[in-house]
């Protein structure tokens, strides 16, 4: 027994107990069994390999025992045509499975006379067959149902998904390597090749056991670098084992004991990034997870605020209705006190109803479905008729209010009137709201660049950079804001960032710092 020799008896038994393994998993699954009968045809090559190299000496025998490796490889097609079949989860065709075995059977009568296989060659690392005409059909049939393996693999490999694809893509490169076994042929045609090609059969079976008996699978790339990394360092131990002088063997054995230790180091170095990259994989599916489900309670937020707000506008209006017929005396006269109270109810609905239109607004915007009716409007006359709106506010606080109007002519903007009046009402009211004494100036210009600016100054709370920075976010609002003006959610300013995108327009904030007042510019291109 020499090193040629254990090495595919030791393949055969490593084949075979695998193929017995698998079938103790599930006798029952016809994949498992077929893999079975795949893997006892490749260890009857491996083994019966093994006999050929010790019987070189005996013709008669080398031939018997090579007649025997042929049973194994003549069956190997129609298994691993029919496994790929099964496995890849395609449609099957019954009739090329039974075609594979049926031609497999004939192949191996044939084999038994000379017509296959006959007399011996001989070669420096020991002997082989000699082809004859039925071997060649053989090849052919052989090239013919693995080419079919592969197209069944690439088919299973677009239609799977998930862990499926992954065991098919294992699958494949296990028959690619089998593929190198072809050479395994060359021999029986006078040409010299060293046998390593077993090998190729026993690797292949390592990964399929793995694919089928594994469901967390690891990355084929380390298992691929691992059998070759294995393979190369194989192929060098036996190269220094046959080494003809001991100065040969030395240099042969310090060759394999290099590559073996930088194989492991490159396997280590797969390992690695290997495992980084499926961290990364797996962190991104979370992410990828987390922000669908913020997006799922995002819309849900804007749905409830869009029905709430739908169910508290009918109500407030009729409250807003009721108190002003009131105060004009429709029921009856009524007192000063109670007409200030009653005006004070409406000018409170009316601010209830500014703070649900910018609930609406938002969630129609948040949702898409904001709608904009563009016409052509005189800038000035839209904010002249909001300063006349919220003058008696502003005069009611004591704040001395002024209205500066430093427009050309005809100065004419495209825009929403709705909503623009909505925005220009937002910072003016804001400006009375947050000056406790004081002024608040409204200025209207147009400026060098063909646009009309609006600015709003006041001498009140002011704001810090920080501030300016987030005020126009959702929901945003200063840091001593709440605590002294309780109305109000930190919603205008973001609406209004909003409908001056749309009307290709910008607004913005300026200020000096806390109690230094500040001014907010809004510009809208003139046409
Ligand atoms: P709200 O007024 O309901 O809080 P806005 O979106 O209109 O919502 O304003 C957001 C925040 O911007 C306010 O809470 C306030 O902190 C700040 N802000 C707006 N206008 C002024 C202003 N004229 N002076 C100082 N701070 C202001």
């Amino acid at each position: 027994m020499n090193a040629l020799s254990i090495l595919p008896l030791l393949s055969a038994v490593c084949t075979l107990t695998l193929g017995i393994f698998v079938l103790a998993k599930n006798r029952k699954d016809i994949t498992n069994v077929i893999f079975f009968l795949f893997s006892l045809f490749v260890s009857v090559w491996l083994g019966n390999t093994a006999f050929v190299f010790m019987s070189c000496s005996n013709e008669k025998m080398a031939i018997f025992w090579d007649r025997l490796v042929y049973f194994g490889v003549i069956f190997i097609p129609p298994t691993c045509y029919h496994f790929s079949a099964l496995f890849s989860g395609i449609k099957k065709n019954k009739y090329l499975i039974a075609l594979g075995y049926i031609i497999s059977t004939f192949f191996f009568a044939i084999s038994r006379t000379d017509l296959f296989v006959s007399q011996l060659i001989y070669y420096p690392w020991g002997c082989h067959t000699k082809a004859h005409l039925f071997h060649n059909l053989f090849v052919l049939s052989f090239a013919f149902f693995i080419t079919l393996v592969f197209i069944n693999l690439a088919k299973g490999l677009k239609k799977s998904t998930g862990i499926q694809k992954i065991q098919i893509k294992y699958i494949l490169v296990a028959f690619i390597i089998l593929g190198f076994g072809v050479f395994g042929f060359l021999p029986a045609y006078g040409i010299n090749l060293y046998p390593f090609t077993y090998l190729a059969g026993l690797i292949a079976v390592v990964i399929i056991t793995y694919a089928i008996l594994r469901h967390h699978l690891m990355n084929i790339k380390v298992i691929t670098t691992e059998i070759f990394s294995i393979l190369v360092s194989l192929v060098l131990l036996i190269n220094a084992l046959l080494s003809k002088s001991l100065n040969n063997f030395i240099l042969n054995f310090s060759l394999f004991l290099a590559i073996s230790f930088f194989s492991v180091l490159l396997i280590r170095s797969v390992l690695k990034e290997v495992k980084t990259r499926e961290e990364l994989a797996a962190l991104t599916e979370k992410l990828q997870a987390a922000n669908e489900d913020l997006k799922k309670l995002d819309k849900a937020k804007s749905e409830f605020i869009s029905i709430a707000s739908h169910q508290l506008r009918t109500p407030l209006s009729i409250i807003k209705g009721f108190a002003s017929m009131l105060e004009e005396g429709s029921y009856g006269q009524m007192n000063e006190k109670a007409k200030d109270i009653l005006g004070k109810i409406g000018s409170s609905s009316d601010r209830l109803t500014r703070l649900i239109n910018d609930l609406l607004d938002l969630s129609r915007m948040e949702g898409g479905r904001m709608k904009f009716e563009w016409e052509f409007i005189k800038m000035d006359e839209l904010v002249q008729s909001v300063v006349e709106e919220l003058a008696p506010q502003a005069e009611k606080k004591g704040v001395n209010f002024k209205w500066l109007n430093q427009t050309p002519e005809k100065m004419y903007v495209r825009a929403d009137k709705e909503k623009l009046r909505q925005v220009v009402m937002n910072l003016i009211d804001n400006a009375i709201k947050y000056t406790p004494k004081g002024f608040v100036e409204v200025k209207l210009v147009k400026t060098p660049e063909n646009m009309a600016r609006l600015a709003v100054k006041d001498s009140g709370i002011g704001m810090d950079q920080e501030e300016i920075n987030m005020i126009f976010g959702k929901f945003m609002r200063g840091k001593k804001v709440p605590r002294l003006w309780t109305e109000g959610v930190g919603l205008g300013l973001y609406v209004a960032r909003k409908i001056l995108e749309e009307h290709k327009g910008n607004v913005w904030a300026e200020s000096e710092g806390e109690g230094k007042g500040s001014t907010f510019f809004v510009e809208i291109p003139v046409y």
